[in-house]
């Protein structure tokens, strides 16, 4: 009787230590930290195949950032467009610009990716200074979508010095390329944070702070519920500096090429779609709590708006957002 227990309890301990042992492996995580399109990116993924996808994810961001979509690397096939004033698009790429122009035209130009020259004159990034006002209406005169011509996979700019900016949605395209490859990989669930654009992938119910204007990166004024899907911020406080006394930040109106100065610190979307997360954020930004709203109700999208006066706006789901800052209140 003894050694029938005892055997019985071996088996169990065995079954056990199995089952731990392959939970182990199905449910193990594995994290990347590394700096890529000019940003901070992080990958926490969960699941047997987590270790290849975290590789995956390094190379998929890398790879967009240095072969395509950066304007300062070289060979960048959008240097290369911007050099020759045109040329041929992947599939893939082709499908995004096309998406990019749908968004400038519903947004009438606030969302606007020929402001290349523009930006950098502002030279955010490096060391930002308040342009010449001649330089900066001379850029401003070489920039503007309409002068894009999409054609299947061919691209032409009509003003040889427009210059394409994908500062506003890079990180977007990104978050929806990681989507894809995540999608063929044997994986639980992950969480892809491209600077200010997130990716929350799997079954799972996620939390993200919507961080505070006016402190440091690890504090929030609400807390955001939500499934599956892409969560992007523009903030005004993400690229700043002061002169005379007046603060200058990064997301810029494309009718002046001045920033934004419409009473709103920050933006941020939620959207099945990195792309569509990113570039709405930047382009609510521009339009303001009504425009902006009808522009993210167009695409299905929620809009959270931050204002100076520390009211929140919601267009879309408005279950999802728990304010967490009691000096914020939702606006009516
Ligand atoms: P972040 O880069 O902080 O995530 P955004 O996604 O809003 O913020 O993108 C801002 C960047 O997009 C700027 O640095 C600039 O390169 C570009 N940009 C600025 N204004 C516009 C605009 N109106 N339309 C499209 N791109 C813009
Ligand atoms: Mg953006």
């Amino acid at each position: 009787m003894k050694k029938t227990a005892a055997a019985v309890a071996v088996i169990l301990v065995a079954v056990l230590a199995v089952f731990v042992f392959y939970d182990g492996v199905l449910n193990k995580t594995s994290d990347a930290d590394f700096f890529s399109m000019n940003t901070y990116v992080s990958a926490k993924v969960t699941g047997y195949e987590s270790d290849l996808c975290t590789a995956e994810i390094q190379k998929i961001v890398e790879n967009l950032d240095t072969e395509i979509l950066s304007r300062t690397a070289e060979n960048s096939l959008v240097s290369q467009i911007n050099k020759n004033g045109g040329g041929e698009l992947d599939l893939q790429t082709a499908a995004y610009f096309s998406l990019l122009l749908d968004v400038c035209r519903q947004s009438a130009g606030a969302f606007d990716f020929t402001l290349g020259a523009v930006s950098d004159l502002w030279s955010f990034g490096s060391s930002p200074k308040i342009p010449d006002e001649n330089e900066l209406l001379e850029a401003l005169s070489h920039s503007g979508y309409e002068k894009i011509v999409l054609s299947g996979n061919s691209i032409e700019l009509q003003d040889k010095s427009a210059v394409l900016d994908f500062g506003a949605s890079g990180k977007g395209i990104s978050l929806d390329s990681i989507k894809a490859c995540l999608e063929t990989r044997d994986i639980k669930n992950a969480v892809v944070s491209v600077g200010g654009s997130s990716l929350l992938f799997g079954d799972k119910d996620f939390t993200v702070g919507i961080r505070n204007p006016e402190g440091n990166a690890g504090s929030y004024i609400a807390k955001l519920h939500i499934g599956e899907g892409c969560v992007s911020t523009s903030g005004s406080y993400e690229q700043s500096f002061e002169e005379n006394g007046k603060t200058y930040h990064h997301i810029l109106d494309p009718e002046t090429g001045y920033p934004v100065d419409n009473g709103l610190v920050g933006v941020t979307i939620v959207s099945e779609s990195g792309l569509l997360s990113d570039v709405l954020s930047t382009a609510c930004f521009v339009l303001g709590v009504e425009k902006g709203s009808a522009l993210a109700a167009e695409y299905g999208c929620t809009a959270i708006f931050v204002t100076e006066d520390k009211k929140i706006h919601v267009e879309g789901n408005s279950d999802i957002i728990e304010i967490t800052d009691s000096s914020y209140t939702l606006a009516e």
